[in-house]
This record gives structure tokens, C-alpha cells and sequence, in this order.
């Protein structure tokens, strides 16, 4: 039975409670971060807190923890769980407030760290490639909340998330507002065609993604070509192979898009290859 971190104790699963007032849950007031474990060692820590302390800084949210003690606490509750191989959710909220929306009745944030598993699909999904399929609901407009902040507030994503489901596919693909491919409701997106990688780059509608860049390292070194460039649905429809990454999806194939088959409609040998080197790479400790 999982151990939560909040604010400071660990409580028992069913004993971590926070207050209905608090606006993390009023108003999705707040930022998260999901990181991943392996043999014990917390995957590229240091690029999610930067990431978790860049989301709350644009959001004006002061975390009453410095990095360094933020970086105690993932470690501490991956070992006090007795895990090895973990995903942890890290959460911060505005705190608790009143009925109003106004931040500053808020006198101080919850934080919450959470130490688990997770599985998005089961291996026969990674083994055949993920079916997808282009979500009506776009991703957020950079003129709004920028979609670099790894914010509380995912509907957008939930919804391109239903709309996959009721499509009977597993995953959605998001453009942006413009029609630009973005990224999946959880992951960054990549394209293959011979030995060359693209990916929207940084400043594209997308949450920057620490597999993205590990996987942009680790393709580099194996000598593909790796480049940021804006790309359409026509580049995934005419690709040899595409391929999302994320913290919790790992490195996943994608199969059908719009009911199309991406290049033999199979997990094909370049994705196959970076599976294996993303693998190897989180193995050794990132
Ligand atoms: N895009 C979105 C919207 C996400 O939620 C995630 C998961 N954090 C990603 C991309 C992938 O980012 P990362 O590799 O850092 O998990």
C-alpha cells in the first residue's frame, strides 16, 4: 500500500486527504510533474523540478520547498515505498482558499508526492503499435495558458483523450490551433522516414518533454539525423514510421493514424531500435 507525501508526512493511502477548499481541486490551480524510477535511481530529476519550478513560476505559484528538498522528497518516497522501478506524481497546488478564485486567500501551497506504478497500455499494445486518431479539440493557445506549463488544467487533453475512445483507437494526436501536429494527450510525437527523426520543436504548441530530449540524445548518438521542424498530418500520414514518447508511455510505436496505416502499419525497426536505447539509457541511471 502506496505511502503519500503531503506536506511535510506520509499518511497512509486512504489517510492522505486535502481540503475541499483547496484550489488545486476548485480551479485546477496548480502544476504537477510525473517522473519515473528505475533499479531505484529517479530518472532525470533535476530536468522535471526544473520543469515543475518554470510551470509554477509562470503560474505565480511560489512552492514552499527549494528544489534541493523538493529532490529529497521523490527520492525519500520511492525508497520509503520499498520501490525499485516506480512513477511518481509530484503535485502542487495553490492550497487552500475560499469559494473565490482570487490566489491570494491561498496563504500557502499543498504538496503532495505520490510514489507508484503506472501502465498505459499492456505490452500487446506496445508489440502491435497504437491505433490514433486526430482530436477535434486542439491543445491550448499559447496567447492563453502557454502549453510549456505543466498545469492542473488537462481537459483539453482529457477530452482529445474521450474523443480517442469513443473513436474506438487508444490514443489522439492534438494539433495546435493552426492545424500544426502537436503532440499526444500525454506524450511528444516523432516521425521517421529513412534515418531521419522530426519532432515539433520547443516553441510548437507542446509540453517539452524530458523523454523527448532523452530520446533526441540517445537517436543522436546512434548517428540518426534528429530535427525540430513545425509538421503537418501529411509528414505522419507519409512517414515510414511514427512513434510517441513520455514519462509514463516510455517509447510507444503507433500503428494507424485516421484509420491509416503509418509506413507497414507495424512498430517498425527504427522505433524498435530507439525502444531499445531509451531502455538501455534509463537503465543506466539517465
Ligand atoms: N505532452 C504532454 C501534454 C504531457 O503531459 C507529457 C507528460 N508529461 C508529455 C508531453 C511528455 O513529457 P515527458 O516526457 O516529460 O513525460
Amino acid at each position: 500500500m502506496p505511502k503519500i507525501w503531503l506536506d511535510g508526512r506520509y499518511y497512509e493511502k486512504e489517510e492522505a486527504k486535502l481540503s475541499v477548499f483547496d484550489h488545486g481541486l476548485l480551479y485546477g490551480d496548480g502544476v504537477f510533474e510525473g517522473i519515473r524510477a528505475y533499479d531505484g535511481r529517479v530518472f532525470r530529476l533535476g530536468l522535471h523540478l526544473d520543469r515543475l519550478y518554470a510551470s509554477a513560476h509562470a503560474l505565480l505559484l511560489d512552492i514552499p520547498l527549494a528544489p534541493e528538498a523538493m529532490a529529497d522528497v521523490v527520492e525519500d518516497c520511492v525508497r520509503v515505498n520499498g520501490l525499485a522501478d516506480a512513477y511518481i506524481r509530484l503535485v502542487v497546488t495553490r492550497g487552500y482558499g475560499d469559494l473565490g478564485l482570487d490566489p491570494r486567500k491561498c496563504k500557502r501551497a499543498t504538496v503532495i508526492c505520490i510514489a507508484d506504478s503506472i501502465a498505459l497500455w499492456p505490452a500487446e499494445v506496445y508489440a502491435r503499435g497504437l491505433t490514433m486518431i486526430t482530436a477535434p479539440t486542439s491543445v491550448n493557445q499559447p496567447s492563453g495558458l502557454a502549453p510549456q506549463i505543466k498545469s492542473l488544467n488537462y481537459l483539453a487533453h482529457i477530452m482529445a483523450k474521450f474523443e480517442a475512445i469513443n473513436a474506438g483507437a487508444d490514443e489522439a494526436l492534438m494539433l495546435e490551433p493552426t492545424g500544426e501536429v502537436a503532440e499526444g494527450v500525454g506524450e511528444n510525437v516523432f516521425c521517421v522516414k529513412g534515418q531521419a527523426l522530426r519532432t515539433p520543436p520547443g516553441y510548437a504548441g507542446i509540453l517539452r518533454g524530458v523523454t523527448r530530449d532523452a530520446v533526441m540524445e540517445v537517436a543522436r548518438e546512434a548517428g540518426y539525423e534528429v530535427r525540430e521542424e513545425t509538421l503537418t498530418r501529411y509528414d505522419l500520414y507519409t512517414a515510414d514510421e511514427v512513434f510517441l514518447t513520455g514519462t509514463a508511455a516510455e517509447v510507444v510505436g503507433v500503428a494507424r493514424l485516421d484509420g491509416r496505416k503509418i509506413g507497414c502499419g507495424q512498430v517498425g525497426p527504427v522505433t524498435k531500435d530507439i525502444m531499445a536505447r531509451f531502455g538501455e539509457l534509463a537503465r543506466r541511471g539517465g
